[in-house]
């Protein structure tokens, strides 16, 4: 697809970008099928094809109003249509372009703004958010029940710090809203490595990973706390920790695309690449035979519906290998339908899309229970926390699954 960039963008190095990543577009419309907002609304400008006609529109220097920018605010950012396009198209790029742009020449109204920056920076504050959610916890009763469904319905023990005791060494980012609504996930994880011969050490110091901000096109807040976690990991991958390790796929894809995104800063750019280059899904870090050896036995476990979010097979790009760590467990993988669509969840997409993310979620559950399940086990915190308020099994991080066959006397 060809654009003409115009205005600010005419003859520069940001407008020749824009020019380059729209060029790999030949129209041809295999990602409509795979975009969850164009399966429910049928209409071409929710479509990944219709989108990056608008941000076409954005480039140069066309008309642009609300209808606009209200097809780029239902978009997921999911990029199942990027796994979809034969061209190669970096859609989720051009999205947050789109959106830069659409901020840039129709700021949205002053409460809307408001909103949105408290949103991001409330759930991008750890202590803060946790706090919240403890107090919420409290009041849960007098809530309405859009908000206590998504609280937590006790206090969680997260679980003592374990003692340094191995040789290999992880960094876990503990994620900013994860910590108050599900701390047993991170505490999980330290007892499996640990049983596994990993010791996990934190990220003191850690920020958000930025993805909240960055996905609101507040690139600025992203890039500060992007930095602020380079320096923090990069001092520990120096002290001789293997990876930066995230249970939070969301987090970790945008952790592996600080390289690029820092690479024109000359005082953190050489660090950041470094820090995206040992960044490392959970998953990534296992294999099938640690759980063999630590006495597991294929099929003896409870029978699970996998649930890939987004961030992780269409972003990351890791496909296959929750689904062999959990066989290799035990448990028993349930046939499921639609699993290349997003639950709906997608960040703040929740809470500022509705009803387009209950719709998704309805025919997500729907096409994760066909197999009747014992469980839902999925990797992202946001994914979890939205598909357990109306899912009709439990839903958990896969790593709470496997941490729970590991404490049972016979796996021990
Ligand atoms: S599949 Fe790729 S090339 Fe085809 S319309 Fe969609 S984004 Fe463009
Ligand atoms: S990112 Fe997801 S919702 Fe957005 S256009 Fe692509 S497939 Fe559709």
């Amino acid at each position: 697809m060809y654009a003409r960039p115009a205005g600010a963008l005419e003859n520069t190095p940001r407008g020749r970008d824009a020019q380059a990543l729209l060029q790999r577009c030949v129209h041809c419309g295999f990602c409509l099928p795979a975009c969850p907002t164009y399966r429910v609304t049928g209409n071409e400008l929710d479509s990944p094809r219709g989108r990056i006609y608008l941000v076409k529109q954005l480039i140069e220097g066309g008309p642009v109003g609300e209808a606009t920018r209200a097809h780029l605010d239902r978009c997921l950012t999911c990029r199942a249509c990027e796994t979809a396009c034969p061209s190669g198209v970096e859609y989720g790029r051009i999205i947050d372009l789109g959106r830069e742009l659409a901020e840039e020449r129709l700021p949205r109204p002053a409460v809307d703004r408001v909103a949105r920056i408290a949103i991001t920076e409330v759930l991008g504050r750890q202590r803060l958010f946790s706090a919240l959610a403890r107090i919420g916890t409290w009041l849960r009763p007098l809530l309405p029940t859009r908000l206590s469904a998504r609280l937590p319905a006790g206090h969680t023990a997260s679980g003592a710090r374990l003692p340094a005791r191995h040789a290999r060494r992880v960094i876990l980012l503990e994620g900013c809203v994860q910590p108050g609504l599900a701390p047993e996930i991170n505490a999980a994880t330290a007892r499996v490595l640990d049983r596994l011969g990993i010791t996990v050490i934190r990220a003191r110091g850690e920020a958000c990973c930025g993805a909240l901000a960055h996905h609101h096109g507040r690139s600025g807040p992203a890039l500060d706390q992007a930095r602020r976690n380079v320096h923090v990991c990069a001092a520990l991958l120096d002290e001789g920790a293997e990876a930066v390790v995230s249970t939070a796929s969301a987090c970790g894809l945008m952790v592996k695309d600080y390289g690029r995104l820092l690479a024109d800063d000359p005082a953190c750019a050489a660090a950041a690449r470094r820090v995206s280059d040992a960044t490392r899904d959970l998953s990534e870090i296992l294999q099938p035979s640690d759980f063999s050896r630590v006495g597991l036995a294929r099929g003896t476990g409870p029978r699970v519906a996998w649930q890939s979010p987004c961030t992780l097979q269409h972003g990351q790009r890791v496909t296959g290998r929750v689904e062999a760590l959990l066989e290799a467990a035990g448990f028993r993988l349930e046939l499921t339908s639609g699993a290349t669509l997003c639950c709906g969840s997608a960040g703040t997409y929740s809470m500022l899309q509705p009803e387009l993310s209950s719709e998704l979620r309805r025919r997500k559950i729907e096409g994760l229970t066909i197999g009747s399940p014992e469980y839902v086990a999925t990797a992202n915190i946001g994914c979890r926390m939205h598909l357990a308020e109306t899912s009709p099994v439990p839903v958990r991080h896969w790593i709470e699954l496997v941490d729970q066959v590991l404490l049972r006397p016979s796996g021990a």
